[in-house]
């Protein structure tokens, strides 16, 4: 056991610096493998030594080694995210599933990310996971009916959700990656974890909100989100729940968010 929780970590940083370049080239349209890693400031060429998961971040102190500008801390916390999903996945799924929901993981952190810097979901990640998480469902579960419900009711919800907000409000509330990105996880987890997803994700969601403006309404919000999330987790609590835990990466958005938000607050607090 302890050796598979040390493979899924060394493999977890290995494929979470893989995922950087994912996060940092896919928006820029650039290939994912190729050519080799550059400091974006100076361009250049990341030696060897100072590539390796965290170990180069910690050992350059978090800066360049030939121009010294600063390295963002997304990469060791890109790195250190992947690690811990794959050894919480190691501990609680067995194969063949496993490999479907790291697979899973690695999109929807790559999404994030993306999400949170440039306020985009690719298509170039969210077409290709519906197929995958639909064509998977006919070995895996959740099945391929609980799939085809989750991909159909994931995307619809929410496009149905956006077209209504859009009609009333006469603006976009969302935008059509989250429509594809919900059908993907749909397709992925079937519809009973895509419903807990989409509710975990509003109920986070009303926390980060509540952190960033102390508001009554947004107080209500979340206390009426967190009794559904509560009675629904409960409806589904038996198998399915434990694997919810690990895959829902909306739950390392909620890390990853924090960390960002206090380090650009550093950030601005340091210049
Ligand atoms: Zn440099």
């Amino acid at each position: 056991m302890a050796g598979a929780v040390l493979l899924a970590l060394a493999m977890g940083l290995i494929v979470g610096s893989f995922l950087n370049v994912c996060i940092h080239r896919l928006p820029l349209r650039e290939s994912v493998v190729w050519p080799a890693s550059r400091c974006p400031h100076c361009r250049a060429a990341i030696a060897p030594g100072d590539n390796i998961p965290l170990i180069g971040y910690l050992r350059l102190r978090g800066r360049c080694r030939n121009c010294r500008s600063p390295i963002s801390v997304q990469y060791p916390i890109v790195e250190l995210t992947t690690a811990a999903i794959f050894v919480g996945a190691v501990l609680l799924v067995d194969p063949p599933l496993l490999f479907a929901r790291l697979a899973f993981a690695c999109a929807m952190i790559v999404l994030f990310v993306i999400d949170l810097e440039h306020r985009i979901l690719p298509d170039v990640i969210t077409l290709p996971g519906i197929v995958i998480g639909f064509v998977l469902s006919f070995f895996l579960p959740p099945g391929w009916r609980d799939s085809a419900i989750g991909l159909l009711v994931g995307g619809g919800v929410l496009w149905l959700m956006g077209e209504l907000y859009f009609r009333v409000r006469g603006e976009e509330g969302m935008g059509f990656g989250d429509v594809k990105m919900l059908a993907m996880i749909g397709a992925f987890l079937g519809w009973k974890l895509m419903i807990l997803t989409l509710m975990l994700s509003s109920f986070i969601g009303s926390i980060v909100g509540l952190g960033m403006r102390s508001h009554a309404g947004v107080a209500a919000k979340m206390f009426r989100t967190l009794a559904d999330v509560n009675i629904n987790i409960q409806m589904i609590a038996t198998s399915e729940i434990k694997t919810s835990i690990v895959v829902d990466a909306k739950f390392v958005e909620l890390a990853v968010r924090v960390l960002h938000d206090a380090f650009v607050a550093g950030q601005e607090s340091a210049a």
